[in-house]
């Protein structure tokens, strides 16, 4: 297939007619709770743009959710996969083994914090492979709590939506919802009402006193929280929290769990965001960027925590299937070569730079934050910190019809993020920062 222009183009409005009506299709024939944030329907897709059914390619700064790193159909991924489609499809792991997965779990132990000794698990989605570091976690330390934090996304299945705080869309009217969950306080600087300075301290007490006072560490098997907070709003926790709760859970017996599902392979600028603090998390969950678009995800960790779960014990019919191992290795390869976490971080100086200069000129800009290409803008009613959802919907619809793929995000619904693919060309991405800073002007 000849190779997508890199180039923005615009030839009807967004979303166009064919988009429209396929758009009539989707109501008549989709749930209406499978919601869409842009219903522009894709034809094809490559490095930082999609080109829809009416020929409309748009600059892409979502991937997919940060999912499509190395951009999609990325080279070495449909090489690797269309191999293994034509090879085999499936056996199930669990019936008839095969390398692919068992190389994608050596790569994982390899990459991942820690030189400790590491086994993984391989699953389908982001959702499973926290569940599963959960029932790891439990059979290990023979307790039941599990802890997490405000602002905290960890998927939409039932355990997952009782570890994830935010109730619209996730939680409303789905429940009752899994036991043994506890909630605790995240260091959200920008929100922390004595001050930044006081965040990483006050929180990481509150958080230990509440787990200490209400719960009782010895009934703890594992903390569980996201390095960045995804769709809670891209909140960095204040430096020197992460640290603090990873040690109350070593000094405790409790079992660490990053989930990097949404930070890891190469987004915030490394391979994994603990590493920013040193943090060597005792098992992480991995998903989205994992296999350049095709459905993986896998919990890795120590082994004595991952070999605590009897034989026959995790699994699943489809988890690591071979096709999705193939594009594994194709997307990981692409990263080693093409130092993607390099990439990551010229993507961050970049956007971060312009989005700063944004901020100085209009006071909605609460806050810009993040790290690498997981950078986001808070939006506020301007002069306070009161949310701003009706800007951040309104600067995300102007972007949008102007041919650019941004997503919102935030507990308050008022952060608008961008996760460009990390292979996205610098002319595109400052061609989509300049849509951004259009879209202010005309707020
Ligand atoms: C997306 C996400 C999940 C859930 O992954 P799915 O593949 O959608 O089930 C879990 N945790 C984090 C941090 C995520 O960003």
């Amino acid at each position: 297939m000849a190779e997508l222009p890199q180039e923005r183009r615009l030839v009807t409005s967004i979303p166009g007619p064919k988009s429209q009506a396929l758009l009539v299709r989707k109501t008549a024939a989709v749930a209406a709770g499978v919601g869409v944030t842009l219903p522009v329907f894709i034809a094809r897709a490559g490095g930082g743009v999609v080109e829809d059914v009416d020929g409309n390619r748009l600059i892409d700064f979502g991937s997919g959710i940060a999912v499509t790193s190395v951009g999609n159909s990325a080279e070495a991924v449909v090489r690797r996969a269309s191999a293994q489609l034509a090879d085999f499809t499936h056996t199930c792991f669990m019936v008839t083994p095969y390398e692919g997965y068992v190389e994608v779990a050596e790569q994982l132990n390899e990459l991942t914090p820690g030189d400790h000794e590491k086994r993984s698990a391989l699953f389908n989605s982001g959702a499973e492979a926290v569940e599963n570091a959960v029932k790891i976690a439990r059979a290990y330390t023979k307790r039941t709590a599990v802890v997490v934090f405000d602002h905290g996304y960890h998927g939409r299945t039932n355990l997952t939506m009782a570890l994830t705080a935010k109730n619209m869309p996730y939680k409303e009217g789905f429940g009752p919802f899994a036991p043994e969950i506890y909630r605790v306080p995240l260091a959200y600087p920008f929100r922390w009402l004595t001050g930044a300075e006081n965040c990483a301290e006050e929180a990481a007490a509150q958080a230990i006193d509440q787990i200490t006072k209400q719960v009782g560490a010895h009934n703890v098997a594992a903390i569980v929280i996201e390095p960045i907070a995804g769709e809670g709003g891209f909140i960095e926790p204040a430096k020197g929290f992460l640290p603090k709760i990873a040690e109350f859970a070593r000094q405790n017996g409790i079992v660490f769990v990053a989930d990097e599902i949404q930070t890891g392979f190469c987004r915030t600028g490394q391979w994994f965001a603990c590493e920013d603090e040193g943090i060597v998390p005792d098992l992480i969950t991995t998903a989205k960027g994992i296999a350049g678009g095709l459905p993986l995800a896998a919990v890795t960790g120590r082994a004595e925590i991952m070999d605590a779960a009897h034989s026959g014990g995790l699994g699943g019919t489809y988890g690591g299937n071979p096709v999705a191992c193939a594009a594994a290795l194709g997307a990981i390869e692409t990263m080693r070569e093409q130092d993607l976490p390099g990439k990551a971080r010229r993507i961050g100086e970049i956007m971060l730079g312009r989005l700063r200069a944004i901020q100085e000129k209009f006071d909605v800009v609460g806050e810009v934050r993040g790290r690498g290409a997981m950078i986001a803008v808070e939006l506020v009613e301007p002069g306070t910190k009161n949310p701003n959802p009706a800007a951040t919907a309104a600067l995300a619809k102007a972007c949008h019809a102007e041919g650019l793929v941004v997503l919102t995000a935030g507990t308050y619904g008022n952060v608008l993020r961008f996760l460009p693919p990390l292979v996205i060309g610098e002319n595109l991405l400052t061609e989509g920062l300049d849509i951004i800073e259009s879209a202010f002007s005309r707020l």
